[in-house]
């Protein structure tokens, strides 16, 4: 069953809207066995979004856009993508028989995303500049004629990528202490705000949680408070430098009492390596984010031992082996026999 199926009631679909499905959400909330020990967290929590459709949290939002759009006669999408929007995009247009034009930075995007995109049929268009210059062009075109923007500023994507909120409460019985997530364009922050400010408002939760956001330095604009010209992360997926919906971020910051505040790339790759390695869980750098910064949390202090927090892992780590790989030993290349295996394992 999707997210329009199992929160039809919290969404804005109507009798008129077509059915889109691909399964997407219902993703497991996989409890620590190591980290959250280690740091002396009791309940430490990982969203793991990388099992989406297209493996990442964008399915969410898409299924609902790509409902609504179909729902208002169009059959051109367009976006512009840091890589994993494009692929979701691309998948739901596929399976919905409608055009999908993509929009990337060249040079940009992580190989496995792009391939993605390019084998679910779209037409993708690597365009010169920074991903904020490729989505001020398609902003323009879809001014202009007759496509359907399908970016996180498109209302629909933050309704759907709301239910991972509800999931999360669904799960534990109420909302958790702290929810981490990384922030880019920062529809999922805003998103995942209004998912817990609307199940609480109905009852379903007795409270809301604090909302902690990472940004990576080299593309920290909300933190700095200024954009950013030329943002630098091995995180691609956050790699924005003049979030589209900046306001809803520092809503869900200020209401909730969290904060958002930046790591290194250096942070974000141990990170990454340590979640694999000692949870079983491969995420994609910009997932490994909001972990980082819990660690940096957790030593200065600032997170009560007691406290329920859930790291939301946004996406896959097999959607950029490139970046991954540059933090681990490589392979041993070996021609010998048993003995000789033996002998190098130190068995
Ligand atoms: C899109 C994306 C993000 C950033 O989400 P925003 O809503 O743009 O803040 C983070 N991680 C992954 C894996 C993503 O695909």
């Amino acid at each position: 069953m999707g997210v329009i199926a199992r929160y039809r009631e919290h969404l804005p679909i109507g009798p008129a809207t077509p059915e889109v499905d691909l399964s997407e959400g219902s993703t497991p909330l996989v409890p620590s066995r190591n980290i959250g020990r280690a740091l002396g967290l009791k309940h430490l929590y990982f969203k793991y979004e990388g099992l989406n459709p297209t493996g990442s949290f964008k399915d969410r939002g898409m299924v609902v856009a790509v409902a609504k759009a179909l729902e208002a006669g169009s059959r051109v999408f367009m976006c512009a993508s840091t890589g994993n929007t494009s692929a979701s995009m691309a998948a739901y247009a596929g399976r919905t028989g409608a055009r999908a034009i993509v929009v990337v930075p060249s040079g940009e995007i992580a190989l496995n995303k792009l391939s993605q995109a390019l084998m679910y049929g779209a037409k993708v268009v690597a365009l010169k500049g920074t991903f904020d210059f490729a989505f001020e062009t398609v902003r323009e075109l879809a001014g202009r004629y007759p496509v359907a923007l399908m970016n996180s500023i498109n209302p629909h994507r933050i309704e759907g990528q709301k239910t991972a909120a509800f999931e999360i409460v669904d799960a534990l019985g109420d909302a958790p202490d702290y929810v981490m997530l990384p922030v880019g364009n920062a529809g999922n922050i805003t998103a995942y705000w209004k998912g817990f400010k609307e199940y609480h408002a109905t009852g379903r939760a007795t409270r809301l949680p604090r909302m902690v956001g990472a940004q990576a330095e080299g593309a920290a604009p909300i933190v700095t408070g200024t954009p950013v010209a030329n943002p630098k992360t091995v995180a691609s997926a956050i790699r924005i430098g003049n979030p589209a919906s900046w306001e809803g971020a520092t809503s869900a910051r200020d209401e909730s009492g969290g904060i958002i505040a930046a790591v290194t790339d250096t942070e974000i790759l141990s990170a990454q390596t340590r979640l694999a390695a000692s949870e079983g869980l491969f995420a994609e750098p910009a997932s490994a984010a909001p972990l980082a910064l819990l660690f940096r949390l957790v030593r200065d202090g600032k997170i009560d031992k007691d406290s329920a927090t859930v790291v939301v892992l946004t996406g896959s780590g097999l959607k950029d082996p490139d970046a991954a790989l540059k933090n681990v030993e490589p392979p041993i290349e070996l021609d010998g026999d048993a003995r000789t295996l033996a002998k190098v394992l130190k068995l």
